[in-house]
């Protein structure tokens, strides 16, 4: 039998390091045959992307910051050089964008103290880069394809100082719920995944993360943390033909936090 992702090629955007969670992804898709290029968000993290895409053979490591339309255009040009021109194949097969950016001095306190600054910078960075990124692949996939995003729960429940991450995660649901619905006709899926807790750099920003791990793992019904390879593993479903027949979804890989209502009380008996 063919590995999962055989003949199939896609962008990562997100990779920053080795605990990040598109390269849990990563990894586990170039385990099932995937081929992959993969974006960066200036040389500092270049530094760390370069030696992880090349311990999978990938050869694609572009710039790119979403901030900046001709950096993602640029990008895609890369796509094109590398991979187009084959009328019999895709220049692109699946996207991954696990992009999330807010001011850190604002994923504390009071959401209603969010500024005007962050709020729009928050936005275009964590949500609209998905529609901006999805448009231009979608271009790419005239045989169909697969996208991922990646959400967190603070986007439709309060989390303490996930704040304006909250509010932008909701809009890059609904982003998702509509692309799935543009792009459905031509045979190209979108879809996102909504993890539990990761120690990653974007989840340090968030203040008093350290709580927010631990709480997850104490009253989520699986009580652990979920791995990069459990987010991997739920990847894998989405990018390749196993889930053929579903788009706009989101899956959460929470150790099942988002079914639960009351805390955990171990030991209390009424
Ligand atoms: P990470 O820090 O490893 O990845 C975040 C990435 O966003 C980095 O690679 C960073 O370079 C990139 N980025 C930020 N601003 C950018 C810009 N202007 N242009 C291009 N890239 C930019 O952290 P992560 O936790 O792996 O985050 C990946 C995604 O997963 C984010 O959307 C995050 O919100 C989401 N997520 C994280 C958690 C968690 O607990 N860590 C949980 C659920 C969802």
């Amino acid at each position: 039998m063919l590995p999962l992702m055989h003949n199939k090629r896609g962008l990562v955007m997100g990779v920053a390091n080795q605990n990040s969670i598109a390269w849990g992804i990563a990894r586990t898709l170039h385990a099932h045959g995937a081929e992959m290029a993969f974006t960066y968000q200036g040389e500092a993290l270049g530094k760390r992307v370069k030696p992880l895409a090349e311990s999978i053979g990938s050869k694609l490591v572009i710039p790119c910051d979403v901030e900046d339309i001709a950096s993602v255009d640029a990008t895609f040009a890369a796509l094109d050089e590398a991979w187009g021109g084959d009328p019999e194949r895709n220049t692109l097969d699946f996207l991954i964008h696990a992009i999330g950016f807010s001011d850190k001095n604002e994923l504390k306190g009071l959401y209603a103290d969010t500024s005007r600054e962050n709020f729009s910078r928050t936005m275009v960075i964590s949500c609209f880069s998905f529609t901006e990124a999805a448009k231009r692949a979608a271009e790419r996939m005239p045989k169909g394809g697969s996208m991922i995003t990646l959400t967190y729960g603070g986007s439709t429940r309060v989390m303490p100082n996930y704040n304006v991450m909250g509010v932008a995660k909701a809009a890059l649901e609904a982003s998702m719920r509509y692309l799935a619905a543009d792009y459905g006709p031509r045979g190209i899926r979108v879809n996102a995944l909504s993890p539990g807790p990761v120690r990653t750099l974007a989840g340090a920003g968030i203040s008093d993360a350290r709580a927010m791990y631990s709480w997850q793992r104490a009253n989520s019904p699986l009580r652990k943390s979920v791995t990069l390879d459990d987010i991997g593993g739920a990847a894998l479903y989405y990018l390749s033909d196993l889930s053929g027949g579903v788009t706009g979804d989101i899956h959460h890989v929470d150790a099942g936090y988002n079914i639960t209502s009351m805390p955990v009380l171990d030991g209390l008996r009424a």
